[in-house]
């Protein structure tokens, strides 16, 4: 659409910002795997165009009285000359890793000490009907698979409950949870940032407060 209209495309952009004067937008998006992050602007042509990575805006209330007309335009598409073809999907998430529709994240970070610490994180998402997410620093250790990372080089989340549990809040960890609604956290540094950002903070050893959480909220829920 954007070469129809002669305009340049910023496509996954995690965050923007209008100028109220100009009206420029500038568009930040990741950049080389994540590692930078790229402001973009479109100063000479118009209309400005950008796509946004799921879960960067809260979805709006939904208007029923709002209307719309369905149109259906007629391809002349041989399927022949389709190149692309679907050949199969492959899973790589270990636990349900579909954490941009999860209502409840619980996450884990290099504070589990060890991999089998996610099984406990795990107990608890199950608890809740939740879903598991992980800093970059337990993927990075192997912990958990990349598909499960939450932040700036992994997926944005904007969940009802988001827990951090043994996770610092590095700013690029924040970067892709900070929307939450309510964010527990649980870590052993009562200084620690992601206490900046909770709405709830435990200060604790994950090994004791997690399980206990878990024990709780099975006897209420169950
Ligand atoms: C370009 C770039 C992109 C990045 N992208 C991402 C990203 O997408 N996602 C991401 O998460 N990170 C990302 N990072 C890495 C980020 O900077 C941090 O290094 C990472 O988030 C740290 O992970 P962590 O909080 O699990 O580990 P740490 O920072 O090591 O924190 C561990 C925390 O656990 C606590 N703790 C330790 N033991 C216990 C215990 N027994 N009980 C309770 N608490 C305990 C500690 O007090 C500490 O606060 C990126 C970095 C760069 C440079």
């Amino acid at each position: 659409m954007s070469a129809r209209v002669k305009t340049g495309l910023t496509a996954d952009c995690t965050n923007l910002s209008i100028d109220p004067e100009t009206r420029l937008v500038a568009w930040t998006r990741p950049a080389f795997g994540g590692n930078i992050m790229a402001t973009i602007f479109c100063p000479d042509n118009r209309p400005q165009m950008g796509t946004v990575r799921p879960k960067v805006f809260k979805k709006p209330v939904p208007d029923y009285n709002r209307t719309g007309k369905i149109i259906r335009e007629e391809l002349a598409i041989n399927e022949k000359d389709i190149r692309t073809k679907l050949i199969d999907v492959v899973k790589v998430c270990t636990f349900s890793c579909n954490l941009e529709d999860a209502e409840i994240i619980v996450s884990g970070g290099r504070g589990l000490g060890k991999p089998e610490g996610f099984r406990m994180v795990e107990e608890l998402a199950q608890v809740l009907k939740g879903t598991v997410g992980s800093s970059r620093a337990a993927v990075d250790a192997g912990w958990m698979p990349y598909p499960h990372q939450v932040g700036q080089t992994g997926k944005t989340v904007a969940p009802k409950i988001y827990i951090a549990c043994g996770i610092s809040g590095a700013i690029q960890h924040l970067a892709g949870m900070q929307t939450s609604d309510v964010i527990i956290a649980i870590n052993k540094d009562p200084d620690a940032p992601i206490f900046k950002v909770a709405t709830y903070g435990i200060v604790g050893d994950v090994y004791e407060v997690v399980p206990a959480l878990t024990a709780k909220f099975r006897e209420i829920l169950q």
